[in-house]
């Protein structure tokens, strides 16, 4: 049994430009963190490789980055 409800929490976003051969020109990094214990939240379903254009996690799972691109760029 968990010792923290994680009731309360903060959402961190941090938004990076990119240099890529690929479409993505920035990528958005999601972390969600209990404002109690620290704890962070697990990102479940993304992929396991890292694909630069797709949804990918980081190394320990914490956090979540999203390629993205404006679509007049
Ligand atoms: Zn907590």
């Amino acid at each position: 049994m968990r010792k923290c409800s994680h009731a309360k929490m903060d959402v961190k976003f941090d938004l990076e430009k990119i240099k890529s051969p690929h479409r993505a020109t920035q990528v958005l990094k999601v972390q969600v963190i209990c404002r109690t214990c620290g704890e962070k939240i697990r990102w479940l379903g993304l992929p396991a490789a890292f694909v630069p254009d797709a949804p990918h996690p980081g190394s320990d799972n914490t956090s979540v980055y999203l390629p993205a691109f404006w679509l007049d760029e």
